[in-house]
Parts: C-alpha cells; sequence; structure tokens
C-alpha cells in the first residue's frame, strides 16, 4: 500500500507531498516518520493508495506511525476548506489542528502500568499454602478487577504480582497518563431562564441554523449558552464555546467549570504546552465533551458537535491576522455545517456585517433587548469638554465626572475609569491652558503623526505643521500624546488621596497570573477606583462599580479606518455595560469634544439599530464591506528595492485581471502602508474593493498569483477583509 504524506518542515514556502509505502494498512490522518533526505521527518498521511506512478525502487517506506490517527475525518476536510478559503499551505492548517506538545514528541507521553485479572476462575488452592500475599491479591484484583500496578506492589509485594502474571492470573495493560483539568472551585448557580430565554435556547437546540444573538448586556445571554449547551450534552453530543482571550478571565472559566465538571477542557493562552497537550488529550479521547477556549479552540479535535457558540462575535481577536491567517467564525460555520449543529453568534453590539446577514436572512435574528432583572441600563452623562475648557477647567476630568466620582466613593461603591488605547496617534494638547489643536475645516481635534511629525486631520485629510506654541496662551507646554494611566492615577490620587486606586493596562499585566490579581484586589474593595484601557471593558461582573467615566472617548474615533465609528460604538456600549450591574443603579460620564457626533448619540441611548442604520448608509455610499469585498496584498521586506519590485509584479498581474473583470472592481491601487515599516522591514500595500457577488472568483484567482509570485526574500500575503489597514 502507498500513502501521500505530507511533511512536516518548517520554512517551506510551498506543501512537501510524497509517496511512501506502508506494509501495514493505516487511515488518512495518521501521523508517521518517514526518511526524507537523509534525515526522518514527521509527516501526515492525507491519502491511501494502490499505486504510486513513481518507479517502485525510487519509493521510500514509511519508518514508524502512531495506532491512531490524529486528525479526525472532519479535519481532512476543514484542511482543504482552509487552503481554498484563506490561502493556506497544508501543513499551516495540520499545525493548527495538532498541539506543540505532540509535534516531535516534544511532550512525552506518560504511560501507567495497570494489573488486570486474565482469569477468574483461577483456582487458589493450586497456590502454595505459605503464598498468602498471592491469595490476598487475587481476592483483591477479583474485586476490583483492575488496579495501578505501583498500588499493587506497594500492597501485596513486587514478588506476589510478578508470581500471579507468570500464572496468566493477571495480565499486565499500559494506559496514557492524562492529568486532570484544573479544578477551580467554583461553585454551580442555577437559575430559572425566563420565558425569552427558555425559547431562545430551545429553538437553538431544535433546529440547526447560524443564529445572531443580540442581546443587550446583562440579558443573560451567558446564561442561553449554558442551557444550550446542557441539552445539547443531554443529547449526548459535544459543545465547543469560544470566547475573546481577553474575556476569558479566571471568573468565567470557574463559571462554566462549575457548571460542566470534568466534563469540559478550557483552551487558554496561559496553559502550559504539558497542560495544552492534556486538555487537547482529553478532547481527543472523548472524555472532555464541552471546549471553553480563545479562537484557537475552533480547531479541538472534538466529534459529535450538536452547536458551536462564540461569544462577542463582534471582537477583533476572532481574526487571526498573522500566519497562519483565517477567520474563526468562517472556520466555525464550517464545522457547524459539517456535523449539522447550531451556530450561535453572540453580542450586544454585534459586527455591522453580521447584522446586515441577518437582516438579509442569512443569520436567524434572536433578540434580547432587556436586560434580566429589568435593572436600567446606564444612565449616560455626556459632557463637552470643550466648554469645560472654556470654563477654565483644565484637568483631565471634566467637573461633572469629578462630582460624580466623590458621590461614588460616598457610597462606598466602585467606579471604573476607562481610556481609549488603540494604536498610537494622539492628539496635541496645551498643558497650560488645555487648549486642543484642531482641524480649521473640521473642527475636531488633530492627530499627531510620529512618522512624519505632521498633524493630520482624519476627517478631510489636511496636513498642518506641528506647533512651538500654543495658539491660544503662546506656552510652549504643549503636550503632544495622550493622556496614559499613569498620569490618570496620579491625577486621582490628587482628588482623592484616601481612595485605593487600581491600574490595568498592556504594561502591568505581562504576566499570567497579573490580570486576575488586580481584578481580584478590586473586587474586594470596596470605594475603590480601577483605571484601564480596554482590557476592562470586557466580561467583568462587579457588583459595586455604579461609576463608569470614559475620559478620551474621542480617541477611537480618530482611526483613519472604515470601521472606526463601529469599534467606538461597541467600546463604549462594553465599558457602559459595566456600571450597575447589581442591585445598584449604573451611571456613565462620557467626554468628548465633538458631543454631537452621532456615534455617541446612539450609543447614550443604547440604540444599536439607529447607529446600524446610519452606518450601513454610509458603508453603501462609500462602497465598503458589506457592499464590496476588500481585498489587500501586503509585500514587506528589509530591501525595498525587491519590494517594490514584487509589488509592482503583483500590480500588473491584478491589472490584467481587472481588464478581464472590469465591472468586478469599484478600486485598485497600489501604495506604501500607512506604516511604511515595521522591525526594518518595508512595506507596500495593494487594495482591492471587489463587488460582493464576485469576490470569491476574484479572490480565488489573486490567491493564485500569490502562490505564484512568493519569494523566499519576500513575505507577501493575502487578506480578505482585514480588520487592521495600517
Ligand atoms: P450577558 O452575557 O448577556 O451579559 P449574563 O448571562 O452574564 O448576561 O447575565 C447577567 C447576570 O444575570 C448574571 O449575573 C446572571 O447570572 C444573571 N441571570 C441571567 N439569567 C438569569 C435568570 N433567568 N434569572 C436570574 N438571573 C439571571
Ligand atoms: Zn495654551
Ligand atoms: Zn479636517
Amino acid at each position: 500500500m502507498f500513502v501521500e504524506v505530507i511533511v512536516d518542515i518548517l520554512n517551506s514556502e510551498v506543501d512537501r507531498i510524497f509517496d511512501y509505502e506502508v506494509s501495514t494498512p493505516v487511515v488518512p490522518g495518521t501521523r508517521v516518520l518517514v526518511p526524507f533526505g537523509n534525515r526522518k521527518v514527521e509527516g501526515y498521511v492525507l491519502n491511501i493508495k494502490n499505486e504510486t506512478k513513481l518507479e517502485k525502487s525510487k519509493v521510500k517506506s514509511v519508518l514508524s506511525f502512531d495506532d491512531e490517527p490524529v486528525l479526525i475525518p472532519e479535519m481532512l476536510k476543514l484542511i482543504d476548506f482552509l487552503t481554498q478559503n484563506f490561502n493556506l499551505r497544508k501543513m499551516d492548517a495540520i499545525r493548527l489542528f495538532v498541539p506543540a506538545g505532540l509535534r516531535k514528541n516534544k511532550v512525552q507521553t506518560k504511560f501507567e502500568t495497570f494489573a488486570v485479572l486474565a482469569n477468574e476462575n483461577f483456582d487458589v488452592t493450586t497456590l502454595k499454602s505459605t503464598a498468602k500475599n498471592q491469595k490476598n491479591l487475587f481476592d483483591f484484583i477479583k474485586e476490583k478487577n483492575r488496579e495501578n500496578i505501583v498500588e499493587l506492589n506497594k500492597k501485596f509485594t513486587q514478588n506476589a504480582v510478578k508470581k500471579l502474571v507468570e500464572l496468566g492470573v493477571l495480565k499486565l495493560e499500559k494506559q496514557k497518563v492524562i492529568a486532570k483539568s484544573k479544578d477551580y472551585g467554583a461553585k454551580n448557580k442555577d437559575v430559572i431562564l425566563t420565558e425569552t430565554q427558555k425559547n431562545i435556547a430551545n429553538e437553538i437546540v431544535q433546529k440547526p441554523d447560524t443564529y445572531l444573538l443580540f442581546g443587550v448586556t446583562g440579558s443573560g445571554k451567558t446564561e442561553v449558552y449554558m442551557n444550550v449547551i446542557k441539552q445539547i450534552l443531554s443529547r449526548n453530543q459535544t459543545a465547543i464555546m469560544l470566547v475573546p482571550e481577553i474575556s476569558l478571565t479566571p471568573q468565567v472559566v470557574m463559571h462554566f467549570k462549575a457548571k460542566f465538571g470534568d466534563k469540559i477542557a478550557i483552551l487558554h493562552s496561559g496553559l502550559s504546552v504539558r497542560e495544552r497537550y492534556d486538555e487537547w488529550f482529553r478532547i481527543y479521547n472523548g472524555d472532555a465533551k464541552v471546549v471553553v477556549g480563545a479562537r484557537s479552540a475552533i480547531f479541538a479535535p472534538i466529534k459529535n458537535i450538536g452547536v458551536i457558540v462564540v461569544d462577542e462575535e463582534h471582537d477583533t481577536s476572532y481574526f487571526s491576522e498573522s500566519n497562519p491567517r483565517y477567520s474563526t467564525i468562517e472556520v466555525a460555520k464550517f464545522r457547524a455545517k459539517y456535523n449539522n449543529a447550531s451556530l450561535v453568534l453572540g453580542s450586544a453590539t454585534p459586527d455591522v456585517e453580521s447584522f446586515y446577514k441577518a437582516k438579509i436572512g442569512e443569520y436567524q435574528l434572536l433578540e434580547m433587548p432587556e436586560r434580566v432583572n429589568k435593572a436600567p441600563m446606564p444612565n449616560f452623562q455626556i459632557v463637552d469638554m470643550l466648554s469645560e475648557i472654556r470654563n477654565g477647567n483644565n484637568s483631565i476630568f471634566s467637573n461633572a465626572l469629578v462630582a460624580q466620582l466623590s458621590e461614588c466613593l460616598k457610597n462606598k461603591k466602585q467606579a471604573m475609569i476607562y481610556l481609549n488605547r488603540r494604536g498610537y496617534q494622539s492628539s496635541v494638547v496645551c498643558r497650560d491652558c488645555g487648549y486642543v489643536v484642531k482641524c480649521e475645516n473640521c473642527d475636531v481635534p488633530l492627530v499627531y503623526h510620529k512618522e512624519d511629525n505632521m498633524l493630520k486631520c482624519h476627517y478631510c485629510d489636511a496636513r498642518y505643521h506641528t506647533l512651538l506654541t500654543c495658539p491660544n496662551c503662546a506656552s510652549t507646554d504643549l503636550k503632544y500624546g495622550a493622556i496614559g494611566t499613569q498620569k490618570v492615577v496620579e491625577e486621582l490620587k490628587k482628588l482623592f488621596p484616601n481612595t485605593k486606586i487600581f491600574r490595568m493596562d498592556n504594561d502591568n499585566t505581562r504576566t499570567k497570573d497579573a490580570h486576575f490579581e488586580i481584578l481580584s484586589q478590586f473586587a474586594s474593595t470596596p470605594s475603590s477606583i480601577l483605571v484601564g484601557t480596554q482590557m476592562i471593558a470586557k466580561g467583568h461582573d462587579f457588583p459595586l462599580v455604579t461609576l463608569v467615566g470614559i475620559v478620551d472617548a474621542d480617541m477611537g474615533l480618530h482611526f483613519a479606518d472604515f470601521r472606526a465609528s463601529e469599534r467606538c460604538f461597541s467600546l463604549i456600549t462594553q465599558v457602559a455595560g459595566r456600571a450597575g450591574r447589581g442591585e445598584y443603579e449604573g451611571k456613565v460620564v462620557l467626554q468628548t469634544y465633538m458631543p454631537k457626533n452621532n456615534t455617541y448619540r446612539c450609543a447614550v441611548n443604547y440604540d444599536y439599530k439607529n447607529f446600524f442604520k446610519h452606518e450601513l448608509n454610509i458603508r453603501e455610499v462609500t462602497k465598503f464591506p458589506p457592499f464590496v469585498t476588500i481585498l489587500r496584498v501586503l509585500v514587506s521586506g528589509g530591501d525595498e528595492q525587491k519590494v517594490t519590485a514584487k509589488t509592482k509584479e503583483y500590480y500588473d498581474r491584478i491589472k490584467e485581471i481587472k481588464e478581464q473583470n472590469p465591472n468586478s472592481f469599484v478600486y485598485l491601487n497600489a501604495m506604501k502602508c500607512p506604516v511604511k515599516r515595521i522591525q526594518n522591514k518595508f512595506r507596500y500595500q495593494i487594495l482591492m474593493r471587489i463587488v460582493q457577488k464576485d469576490y470569491t472568483k476574484i479572490r480565488d484567482l489573486i490567491y493564485n498569483i500569490d502562490r505564484n509570485l512568493k519569494h523566499k526574500d519576500i513575505i507577501s500575503f493575502v487578506e480578505v477583509n482585514p480588520q487592521n489597514l495600517s
């Protein structure tokens, strides 16, 4: 028999697939060790066949193989899906499926030996009358049937065990040792679902389909997911539950653990290679029936899936933006279809493209417009920071926010202060008078671009020279850059010297447990304040938090990205959702220089649908997704000339396609990337916008070009609707 084997070699631009011979039959998906040049390398059997086109004498033999295939049949199909839709190499796909610890046997499997009763009719009287241990051992094993040999040796002596094995009474068996998943010690809290929750859960369980669960924060989506999973398990099926990595907090993990006990496997970035391998194996051998994890958990080797849940479906972490690039939700759709399972995409602020799909009937829309306990959504107060400055308040905090903070702390409640901190761009503020440099045409703060030392307006693209003095007070103390969390903490300390203030941002949460530490300290300190970046926006449930302050809401709108408003809306909603979750009413103070902006107007009324309508209009007029698909070819490398030459090659080939399909292209252009260089690699891009109905056809043509033009000195790849256009 012959097998087609894909070999696991790094640094190869293309998949290497070869024929080998095997004497014992194997099945596709089996991992093998094969001779490759003068090395031995790992590979995976993709196909089996009786004949090879190669000369028989040239075909080498497989050296060894696993007893069981590591790739389940579904994964073999998923490989094709990933290569076709995301232009991945087959080996990239396999690396997504197989835990790092298994590849090259980095994690050695531990075995335990068990003694099993092999002859229950054994006549004990044939033993020597002095062989007490042997008799006792026989009685013991007759009762128990099997036991770890280490235990038996201890109890009945090594000799006795050996003797009974020799007599054929006991048989030795090896068994893989798989660690049990951690016990987080949480208690299960059973709630009685509301009518709405019940109906929604039942529909999901009974009718396999793709659902968009649109429910405000605190509407009880998580309880719906858990109920669905419970029902699915009782049907002897399994489930995958995906959450953004950032909200995979110990709180959430504990919740699920309490609900599903040992049936659950949890995959998150904090696991060691060994722990991840053990969790993977518990899934593979069927011990774990529910997989909870961040995006990579979608590749868990779980069979017979009944439901896949993607919580916070709008979250950008569901897109893998470095190699291998893929969209988690598209993979989830494939797996749901393969298993005839339901797919549930949940969010309080769905991705505009997802909500559009629900609107045109591609997804089934399920709505939960109210909080479970009928608690009102927190009340927003918009503060115009310009009028604060006009009234002589130059501090980071508006008078309103300070007043609310005092009130909140006086009542022994807690507050969260949120800073928007995506990217590096920031505005220019005078430290003496608080003047903010704005665009002459648009009345919005200008954004400082460090690379070319210019001030730019992200609305009209006007450019301005940087300033040395303040146009308002002539002070030279101009601050270029955003306010940092440390600065906010400093200022808060001046205002509330006796209050405990916690800080959480990228700088102080590098270690695995720092996150948890800060959050649990905050949770147990009434009358305290937590200052943080988007990290504090998601998933946390602190019943004492009654006030949320958003210091620099506008930051989010200053991004030259067609999704800027959408992300700003979503973040504000998420952060606001942290307030008033318990029995106390919540308040949000939103500080802005653009109080009339439509995004804010919708956000403060929790009016997603109006926001969506407005946004969809803009997208239709300006021709952005979901009305077109954006394709981007990114070319980068250390030698700028080679990069531009390669970009031109791509561009010329794409132009030919455009000439043959003139109506498919809305836009085509090649240029330097907004971020021109990263880690000494020059970056160029070709941007295309393709009309929706032609997009797969054009995409496949572009993929084909990419496969032909790849070169080892140059990094190049194609992205579909990239989340980040920098
Ligand atoms: P979401 O995921 O939509 O933000 P959750 O599922 O976390 O909402 O629910 C918010 C809070 O309401 C949680 O504390 C949860 O335990 C509680 N809750 C949800 N459903 C019910 C219910 N039917 N009865 C009582 N409490 C509920
Ligand atoms: Zn000034
Ligand atoms: Zn402008």
